[in-house]
Order: C-alpha cells, then structure tokens, then sequence
C-alpha cells in the first residue's frame, strides 16, 4: 500500500537507528488513587473512550508489519492496570513488542504473572507514599524481580516529601531496586516547579535519573523550533487511539484504528517553548550523535517477524531494569 505524500514506510532492512522506534502509550485514562502533585487528579472520566482488546491488539499487529517490534512505554493520565482487558492486550501486544509499564503497583503480582513475559514486559512502579508504603511496595516489587520480571521504581520530587526521599531512595537502592526521583512540576507555596527547585534538589533529581531526559525540564532549555523526531523515531498513542508526536506537540497525525495509519517521514520543528517530555525529548535532533554514540536508543534488530530484542532504551520508562 502506497503511503501517503510525507508518509514512508520504513524499509524492514532500514539502519538500525531507523528500525528503533519508541511508542509512549498514553492508555490509562483512569487512577485509583489521587496524588496531590498529579495533575490528572479530577480529568478522569467514568467510561474512557478507549478502543476494544481487538481493536488495540490489531493496531500492534499492523504497526509491527509496518515498523518492526517497537519499544512501548505504557502509562497515561492514570492507572494502566485498570484498563478494560488489559490481561488479554498485554500477553497480546507482548508477542511482538516491548513493553515497560508505569503503574503504581496497587495490585497483587501474583494474579498477573501470566501476563508478564519476563524479557518482554517490565514495571516502572512508581513510589506514591500516601497511597501505600515504602515497605509494601517493595515487598511487591522484590517478589516480581524474583519471578524474572524487571523493576525500577520513581518518586516525585514533590516539596512536602522532600525530607524523606533520601531515605526511601537508599531503602531501594539497599535491595537493588534502581530509583530515579523526578521533578514536581506544578506549584507549591506560591513557586512554580521544577523551576523553583533549588540546585541541591536538582542535583537529587540527576543522582537518582537520566540526567539527559530531564534536563531540558530542570535547566528550563528552551526547544521551540528545534528539529526534533518526535512523530519519526517515537510517537504518543492516547487512550481513544489518536497519534501525537509528543505529549507537548498537540499535533494529531492519525488514529489507530485506521488501517493506513503511518508515522513522520522526516524532522519537524518543536511548536513549544519548553520540552516536559522526559520520554520523547530524546527525539531531539541535537540528541542524534550522543544517541548514537553510546547506543542507549537504539540496537540492531531483526527484520519484522523475528524474536523483538530485549528492552534497550533506557528512558523513563525502561532504563536499566533488568531483574
Ligand atoms: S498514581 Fe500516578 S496517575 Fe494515579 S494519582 Fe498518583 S501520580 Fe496520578
Ligand atoms: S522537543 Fe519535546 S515538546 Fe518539542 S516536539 Fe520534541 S518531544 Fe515534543
């Protein structure tokens, strides 16, 4: 099928840095809990315009023809464990794909086990402390780290929880849990985050994540018409199966359920002043050399239908988190 003009289809024996393409999957639309830093806290809607198990499971199956296994990065405005089938999605979509998961870990490992592939799928389990304790999260996560399954875990810079976040970091780190502390982003006492976060507390922030993911976000560096992949090399898929490149470009460029769906050919200039995307702000074309230096986005792959490699782009979501 001919792709449509500024569309391409990427060849199966593509350069492995064109093979490597990043999903963020924006297919929660609902939370069980209600963190005062979150900001989708009251966005969420009772019944979520979400498309059907066969509907998502048809759109990897078609992407995974068209691009080969991608690297999914699941999460959303909530809870992805809550979506409707997900069972059935995830030991689906994981036949073929690579998936790292946010979630906040509210459920019990032992009822999905079935569905998580070690090598295939991995927990980013981010740290909610008033939701549920340090301690029980990390029994959680050392029960599925034993049953072969990768999991990191997070924490939000937020002000109010500032004082013990060391301690829970090193509590992780203790147990071999890798623990990467995000910024706050919203307002607190009348200052506006991460901005407002002190140099000590930014250098927190870099000791426990990827420096390069967030930087753009903690050194306020303004990307508005920088060139950027975002659309090309990673994409976002929202919960009712439209296409953006980022979460910040607001640019729609298709719908999963339409079969001839196809990705950017090519580059285009950030519309926002300021990158919030930890996930896709690798897609800046100024990141292309380093990317490709120390092989943290990419690996080679095999030609579409072939074993999906193991997880290898060590962003947010799936950065070195093996069990
Ligand atoms: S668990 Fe995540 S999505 Fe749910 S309220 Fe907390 S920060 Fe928001
Ligand atoms: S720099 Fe960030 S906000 Fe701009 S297009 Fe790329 S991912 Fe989106």
């Amino acid at each position: 099928m001919a792709a449509p003009a500024g569309f391409r289809v990427l060849p199966m024996n593509a350069t492995k840095f064109e093979e490597q393409i990043f999903c963020l999957w924006n297919l929660a639309d609902r939370c069980n809990f209600g963190c005062p830093y979150c900001g989708y806290v009251g966005e969420w809607v009772p019944e979520p315009a979400e498309l059907s198990a066969a509907e998502w499971i048809g759109f990897w199956d078609r992407a995974h023809s068209l691009y080969g296994p991608m690297n999914i990065g699941v999460a959303g405005k909530g809870e992805p464990f809550l979506t409707k089938d997900f069972f059935e999605i995830l030991r689906s979509v994981s036949e073929k794909h690579t998936l790292s998961i946010t979630t906040n870990l509210s459920w019990e490992p032992d009822e999905w086990l079935p569905a998580l592939r070690p090598g295939r799928v991995r927990l980013h389990a981010s740290f909610h402390p008033y939701f549920i304790s340090h301690d029980t999260l990390l029994q959680k996560i050392l029960s599925l780290k034993a049953r072969g399954i990768g999991v990191m875990t997070s924490m939000v810079a937020y002000p109010p929880l500032l004082n013990d976040i060391r301690t829970y970091y090193d509590g992780f780190r203790r147990h071999g849990v890798l623990c990467w502390i995000r910024p706050f982003h919203g307002k607190y006492q009348g200052k506006q985050y991460p901005a407002a976060h002190s140099p000590e507390e930014k250098e927190l922030i870099r000791m426990g994540g990827d420096d390069k993911a967030v930087r753009y976000q903690i050194w306020d560096i303004r990307t508005k018409d920088k060139m950027c992949r975002a659309g090309q090399k990673g994409f976002v898929l929202a919960a009712d199966g439209s296409l953006r490149r980022c979460p910040n470009a607001n640019e729609p460029f298709g719908n999963a359920k339409d079969p001839t769906f196809r990705l950017l050919d090519a580059p285009r200039p950030c519309p926002v002043d300021r990158c919030t995307c930890a996930a896709l702000a690798p897609c800046l074309v100024e990141n292309d050399a380093q990317r490709l230096r120390d092989d943290r986005y990419v690996r080679p792959v095999g030609a579409a239908g072939k074993k999906a490699p193991a997880l290898v782009r060590r962003d947010c979501h799936s950065r070195e988190n093996a069990p």
